[in-house]
């Protein structure tokens, strides 16, 4: 199989979570490029927005409303400067492919990302051109050049590593502009408030795979703009087995594990016929939290993995409440 059949199975295989879309803060100037970038392997990947603004309370519990994933590789952005360093005076980037963020695109160059001790061929360039060059790699791409990037969310270069990109014109040595971009969610201000987040929290979300894993500290970003979905990069994604149609859920709460177990009841919400039940995510459930429960009637659904009490699981039964876990 060549390396373009490759790309088209990868592609194929994944085209139901990449919605060809970039994403990003539009006042913060920042913007990741999410989904439509199977463009070099399938072991690569980035995605990440700006940096989250002040945190918000937290609740232990969410609307169980599932969170599309969205997957991405690698990917380049220049400043005209080393565009045209790396392409010859003048040049610029052609649209190959639109993204879903009005103005983005798959440009038509690519570029390779060298370091001392390896280097990554065909690595995709995006547009339009920015104020400042960044190469969004995965931990996997890392470890083939032998770099030493940080976690970041796109648009916080402190700390980048330095690599140098080679195009058909000449080299640009890239200083502090290579991070391992930071998963992170999105979501509408009406999304937002039906699960209970805001913009700047981090949350926790489980992707319910066939190897479901539960990303922790996962930024929100909100935007009238937004949809709902959670970028992963390629490394997550192979790493939860994310095939097409997988789907996230929130399920905890990411910054205030404190707050949650202080006061657990906070969050509860009122019961309403047509509200989706929440997922209740504690560690454990005794048989005074699961009297608590029951008082809503219905199904009690809990994060998987929550341990209940012999005693917790008589007081259900006995009150004839169902138990979910997901
Ligand atoms: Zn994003």
């Amino acid at each position: 199989m060549t390396a373009a059949e490759i790309r088209e199975v990868v592609r194929a295989t994944l085209s139901g979570l990449l919605s060809a879309n970039v994403d990003g803060a539009s006042s913060g100037g920042t913007v990741c490029a999410v989904g439509a970038l199977l463009a070099a392997t399938p072991s690569s990947a980035t995605s990440s927005c700006a940096t989250p603004s002040s945190a918000a309370p937290l609740s232990t519990l969410h609307s169980p409303l599932s969170i599309p994933l969205e997957v991405s590789a690698r990917h380049v952005h220049l400043t005209q400067t080393a565009l045209e360093t790396l392409f010859g005076a003048g040049a610029e980037l052609g649209q190959k492919r639109a993204l879903s963020q009005p103005g983005e695109f798959l440009s038509d160059k690519r570029v390779k990302i060298t370091t001392p001790d390896g280097e990554i061929h065909g690595a995709a360039v995006l547009g339009p051109v920015r104020s400042a060059v960044q190469v969004e790699l995965s931990q996997s791409d890392c470890r083939k050049l032998k770099l030493d990037a940080p976690v970041r969310l796109s648009g916080d270069l402190s700390g980048a590593a330095d690599v140098t990109l080679q195009g058909t014109a000449g080299k640009y040595t890239a200083h502090g502009a290579a991070i391992i971009a930071k998963n992170h969610m999105h979501c509408t201000p009406a999304e937002a408030a039906r699960l209970g987040i805001a913009d700047g929290q981090s949350v926790n979300v489980r992707v319910n795979t066939a190897r479901p894993v539960i990303f922790e500290d996962v930024p929100v970003r909100v935007r009238e703009t937004f949809s709902l979905a959670m970028h992963l990069d390629t490394d997550e994604a192979n790493a939860c087995a994310l095939a097409a149609g997988n789907v996230g859920t929130l399920i905890d709460c990411g910054t205030a594990p404190a707050q949650c177990a202080a006061n657990p009841d906070a969050a509860i919400p009122s019961p309403a016929a047509n509200e989706p039940k929440p997922i209740i995510c504690e560690k454990l459930i005794s048989e005074n939290r699961a009297k608590e429960l029951i008082k809503s009637g219905g199904t009690v659904i809990f994060a998987a993995g929550t341990i209940l009490t012999p005693s917790a699981k008589d007081i259900f039964l006995h009150a004839h409440v169902r138990v979910e876990f997901v």
